[in-house]
Order: structure tokens, then C-alpha cells, then sequence
């Protein structure tokens, strides 16, 4: 469960406000929205690593992924074993554990190559893999399937329907009306910081009320 309320976060010249925001366990809320309207700043505050001068965020263990995967020297294995060994699995079974993470998102094979020779989908599934492995109640993801070849945005896809499926509650940063359709029940619209539309997806998506979303349907921005 994540919950939101009454946010306000301010950077020269930009302003963030949101006033309620909830998702469910199990459930998905994709966030949308031209670029610089404030969708990576949300994902941060929602994670909890930047302080909103106004509101509360509270939920569950939280995990975020940043838009480009942030992966430590070492191997592919030590990586995906990173989360659980921050919180305290002692190192036996988070290896054991992180290889298990590693088969689910189809990485096993390469648990013993450096980290930072991945291609670039592979990095994005060796961070969901690290995600995946600690069972986090809140997965923050910004933009996961983005510069990605369709058979990775596909997997990744697949791995975030499955967390959906396990209980986890998932905001999902996405340049993709169409991903937010495939993923998610309800979405949220930001136009320079302010929400222009929040809804169930069918109606957010087909029938907005605002201008701008329409226009930004339309493929206007
Ligand atoms: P989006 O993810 O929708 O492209 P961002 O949240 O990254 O939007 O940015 C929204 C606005 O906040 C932009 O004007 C950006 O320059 C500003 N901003 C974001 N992060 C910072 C920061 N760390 N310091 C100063 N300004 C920031
Ligand atoms: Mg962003």
C-alpha cells in the first residue's frame, strides 16, 4: 500500500503538488506526462529520497528503480544479491535467493559476468531482479521500459505483471499510454507539476477531460 497526501515539492522555478494519491497491493498507477512535468520528482518524493516541504507519504517497504539502472562493480550475482544483503539476509542465502531473482528474469546464465558488461535491457532485469528479490511492498519505477528493444520491454513487462500478481503495489513512470493500458488500473496526468487527470485507466485514457491530456493522447507534446 502507498499513500500520498497533500504534497508539495518546489525546485527554482518548478512546483510539484499532489493532493491525494493511494494504490492498492496487487494494483498499478501509471504516471504520465510531457517531459519536465515532474514525474521523476513524484517517484522520488513517493520513495521517500527527496523530503516534500508539505505532506505526508507513508507505505509500505519501498523499492525504486531510477530511469538508468544504478549497478555496483562486481558480478551480475552480487548485484542481484545487493538489496536482501542491505537488509540483513546473511550472505549464503541471499546468494541463494539472488539466484533464484536471477532465473526469473532470465539472467542465471550470466550470474558470473561483470555487472557492468549487461547490454542495457539486461541491466534494467538484473535491477528488477535485485528488486524483485527482497519483496518489496512498493516497486517505484521510472520510465523501465524506455530505450529498450521490444522483446526486453516485453520481459520487463511480464516481470511487473508478475509482481503485481505477488501483492506488490507499483507506480509506474511511462512515456506509453499503451504500457499504461497493458499495466496499470488507474492513471495520473501531470502538467507542469499539477495533476490535470487522475482516473481508472479506460476513462483516463479514452475519455479525459482536460485539453492538454487529449492533446497529449493525440500525440501533441
Ligand atoms: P519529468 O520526470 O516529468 O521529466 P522532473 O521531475 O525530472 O520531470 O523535473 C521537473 C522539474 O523539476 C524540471 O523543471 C526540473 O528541472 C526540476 N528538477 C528536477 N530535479 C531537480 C533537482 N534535483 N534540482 C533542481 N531542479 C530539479
Ligand atoms: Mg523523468
Amino acid at each position: 500500500m502507498l499513500r500520498a497526501e497533500g504534497v508539495q515539492k518546489t525546485w527554482p522555478g518548478f512546483r510539484l503538488r499532489l493532493a491525494f494519491l493511494h494504490v492498492e497491493p496487487g494494483q498499478a498507477l501509471a504516471v504520465l506526462g510531457p517531459s519536465g512535468s515532474g514525474k521523476s520528482t513524484l517517484l522520488r518524493v513517493l520513495a521517500g529520497l527527496e523530503a516534500p516541504e508539505e505532506g505526508r507519504v507513508e507505505g509500505g517497504f519501498r523499492v525504486y528503480l531510477p530511469q538508468t539502472p544504478l549497478l555496483l562493480k562486481g558480478s551480475v550475482l552480487e548485484n542481484a544479491a545487493f538489496g536482501l544483503r542491505l537488509k540483513g539476509v546473511g550472505r549464503r542465502e541471499a546468494l541463494a535467493r539472488a539466484e533464484e531473482a536471477l532465473e526469473e528474469v532470465g539472467l542465471l546464465s550470466k550470474a558470473h559476468l561483470r555487472a557492468q558488461g549487461l547490454s542495457g535491457g539486461e541491466k534494467v532485469r538484473l535491477a528488477l531482479a535485485r528488486a524483485l528479490a527482497v519483496g518489496p511492498e512498493v516497486l517505484l519505477l521510472d520510465e523501465p521500459t524506455a530505450n529498450l528493444d521490444p522483446a526486453n520491454a516485453r520481459m520487463v513487462e511480464a516481470l511487473l505483471a508478475r509482481a503485481k500478481a505477488r501483492g506488490a503495489a507499483l507506480v509506474l513512470v511511462t512515456h506509453s499510454p499503451a504500457q499504461a493500458r497493458r499495466l496499470a488500473e488507474r492513471a495520473l496526468f501531470l502538467f507542469q507539476g499539477e495533476v490535470a487527470e487522475e482516473g481508472p485507466v479506460p476513462q483516463a485514457l479514452r475519455e479525459p477531460r482536460d485539453p492538454r491530456v487529449r492533446a497529449f493522447l493525440e500525440g501533441d507534446f
